[in-house]
């Protein structure tokens, strides 16, 4: 079974690097596969989970964390300003803030709130045009701007470049981590989430190795 299949070799990246087993936390990445595909990995005991559009996850979570115990679903995709207060409302991590006026927003509504989900700050590492994220040369004064308004920033995140050798921009990631005193790195996909553990991330988004590949409407 993929879901098994996938574990093992996290277990096994982990093994290798010299990390605790257990220190990698997997997220299933779930936009866009058909329910029934979710379901299954819900019953083999996955309980998280990540998304990408709010309108999508709004539709499907609440009757899943009914019915399924323990669920918890990180955002990964972009998130729109007029979105946040749905989706702290909906998601116990959000991994893509990546401008102050989202930042202000979600400042907002914690205070409002007297909570906020766990946050990890968006890198663009590639400085791709098209690509969201703060710049590497920006995110320490990102970080400190978020630090400022309170926001509990507990890591960062990345999407490298497509077709390009992804080790470099994994090390980029940890190193602004570490100089900034965070713990969190959630980089790693499908294709390289082992390259990602042995650059030391602690969270992979691992969608279609797990539930085959995405059918786009
Ligand atoms: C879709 C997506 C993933 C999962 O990609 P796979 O290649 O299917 O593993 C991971 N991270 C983000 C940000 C995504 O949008």
């Amino acid at each position: 079974m993929a879901l098994e299949d996938i574990r093992n070799r996290i277990a096994a990246a982990e093994a290798a690097a010299g990390r605790a087993a257990g220190s990698v936390k997997l997220i299933a990445v779930s936009k866009v596969q058909p329910p029934e595909r979710a379901e299954a990995v819900l019953a083999e005991g996955q309980r998280l989970f990540g998304e990408n559009y709010v309108q999508e996850a709004a539709a499907k979570w609440p009757a899943w964390r009914e019915r399924f115990p323990g669920v918890a679903v990180h955002m990964i995709g972009p998130l729109q300003t007029n979105k946040a207060k749905q989706a702290v409302d909906l998601f116990e991590a959000i991994h893509t803030l990546d401008r102050a006026s989202l930042a202000e927003r979600l400042a907002r509504l914690a205070q409002a709130r007297g909570a906020s989900p766990d946050l990890f700050v968006q890198v663009n590492t590639g400085a791709e045009p098209q690509k969201a994220g703060v710049l590497p040369d920006d995110a320490d004064a990102f970080i400190a701007t978020c630090r400022g308004l309170d926001l509990p920033v507990i890591g960062l995140m990345c999407i490298p470049p497509e077709g390009e050798d992804t080790t470099p921009h994994f090390a980029m990631l940890a190193g602004i981590a570490a100089r900034n005193g965070l713990t969190g790195l959630s980089m790693g996909m499908s294709s390289d989430f082992e390259a990602a553990i042995a650059a030391g991330a602690t969270h992979v988004r691992v969608g279609s190795a797990i539930f085959g590949a995405r059918v786009y409407a």
